[in-house]
């Protein structure tokens, strides 16, 4: 065993980083708050969980002058640190993220060699990913129009967190209205770069997947003569960028814990509590779509079982609830969907970054949910066109959502304004958005997941628990034997 290896698997691992991290997170939430710390005489916290600098209360006298500047410091410290390490890790995965779409995608493509084949894996994804989002949009709006989280919010409440976010929401709103200046044209021609390098630079997904496509593509077209040590190199290449993925993967356990005491000490529980059948509702509809639809299909529609598909893909779901972003979570979502679940390198180099991108049903669900409450907040009665209008546009919307936090609310913008429900219902839910965003973008992922099973077994391209076995037994090691 190398040093590299550990007994406990993966996903038990960044499972314990999690829950470590959520109570760690609690009791920093529960007792390290400005008047527990001026009650002890000792100094002001905020600057733990905001962004300020610990400062002396000024009422501690002589010694306890000198620990409180001890324990600001310390606090300080843990802070940076946690913040180093979470931001390190997210780094490290937008590091690998350009690279390995590229390199997997040319590489897989060329080693296709069937032009035909990829027009048919392109169209069984987009298709799924279309219809799934509207199963979510649909399972939202089902949910909240039976649950009715909006009655539940009393007139007080919903004022007082209106003019509590109100500054938030604004920045929310003007975010979307540079998205809605952009036309349904400017948006489709986004996906074709002008410069490859630069499409690289800026880490634009789509477009990156069309450099990959055209590369893949042209190898095809070449004499195998002059082909074949291009692909060789991009296939080497793709091993290299999988190896640096494992290896931040070992520690993902630690960055999960990094990234989620920081989110959990600041939760505003009190907004928390004040929304509770919200949540439970936008959390409830994800858990069908995670837990049953999914599954269900994927049951249905290849030989994984319920098992083996969460399993496989935990590393993943857990990676992005913690982040909250699908593309920061990209390269680990398609090293489950490879590796661990025996998906293709075709169809994984294809499905996943496309649905990092595009497919996004936990978001298009949230969106649902949100707006149904935000109309019966201000006791709105949607009609059967407003809410199939509600299923258009949040379909479009969730397609136009960037694969990273807190974007999902600033589209709910657009689809409130389609129906006319009012806009500063945003402010109401700002303050529990990241922890939605969170739970929904984990669903984003295991869509993604489903759908790369369902295209992989359709097309013959998926391993069988015993070649998996034997894939997965090999270890990360330096130099196995050829
Ligand atoms: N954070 C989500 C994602 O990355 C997008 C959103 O709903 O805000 O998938």
């Amino acid at each position: 065993m190398s040093m590299f290896e550990s007994r406990v698997a993966l996903h038990w691992r960044i499972l314990a980083g999690l829950l470590l991290g959520i109570v760690a997170g609690l009791l920093i939430n529960a007792f390290w708050t400005d008047e527990t710390w001026a009650s002890m005489g000792v100094f002001n916290i905020e600057a733990f969980l905001g962004s300020g600098e610990a400062t002396l209360k000024g009422n501690a006298a002589g010694g306890a002058n000198e620990y409180a500047d001890f324990t600001a410091k310390a606090a300080r410290f843990v802070r940076h640190a946690n913040e180093f390490v979470g931001d390190l890790f997210m780094l490290g995965l937008k590091f690998i993220a350009v690279p390995i779409v590229l390199f997997s995608l040319a590489a897989g493509v060329a080693s296709l060699n069937d032009t035909a084949k990829l027009g048919r894996i392109g169209g069984k994804t987009i298709l799924t990913y279309l219809i799934t989002t509207a199963v979510a949009i649909s399972i939202g709006l089902l949910a909240a129009n039976i649950v009715k989280p909006g009655k539940y919010v009393p007139e007080e409440t919903r004022t007082k967190l209106e003019a509590q976010y109100k500054a938030s929401a604004d920045e929310k709103v003007s975010g979307a209205n540079e998205q809605r200046a952009r036309t349904t044209w400017d948006i489709a021609l986004d996906i074709f770069p002008s410069n490859p390098f630069k499409s690289m630079a800026e880490g634009k997904t789509l477009q990156v997947v069309v450099v990959g496509l055209l590369v893949g593509m042209a190898l095809t077209l070449m004499p195998t003569k002059e082909s074949d040590p291009l692909v060789q190199w991009f296939q080497g290449m793709t091993n290299v960028v999988i190896k640096i993925v494992e290896l931040i993967l070992i520690f993902a356990p630690i960055a999960v814990f990094a990234l989620i005491v920081k989110v959990v000490a600041d939760l505003g529980m009190e907004v928390l509590g004040s929304l509770v059948v919200y949540c439970l509702t936008v959390v409830g509809g994800l858990a069908i779509m995670m837990f049953v639809v999914y599954p269900l299909v994927v049951r249905l529609m290849t030989p994984i079982t319920y098992g083996r598909f969460f399993k496989a893909i935990s590393p993943a779901q857990l990676l992005a609830f913690s982040s909250a972003s699908s593309g920061a979570t990209m390269p680990v979502t398609m090293e489950c969907v490879e590796k661990r679940l025996g998906v293709s390198e075709d169809v994984t180099s294809f499905v996943i970054p496309v649905g990092a991108t595009i497919n996004m049903d936990g978001t298009a669900l949230y969106q649902g949910v949100a707006a149904v409450f935000i109309a019966q907040m201000f006791n709105m009665d949607l009609s059967i066109v407003q809410q199939l209008t509600i299923v258009l546009t949040a379909t479009l919307a969730s397609i136009g959502t960037a694969a990273v936090p807190g974007v999902g609310i600033v589209m709910l913008v657009i689809v409130l304004e389609a129906v006319k429900i009012p806009i500063e219902g945003i402010a109401v839910i700002l303050g529990v958005d990241r922890v939605l965003d969170m739970c929904r973008t984990s669903c984003n992922v295991t869509g993604d997941c489903m759908v790369a099973a369902i295209v992989g077994s359709s097309e013959k391209e998926l391993k069988t628990p015993e070649e998996l076995a034997v894939a997965m037994a090999k270890p990360l090691d330096e130099h196995p034997p050829l």
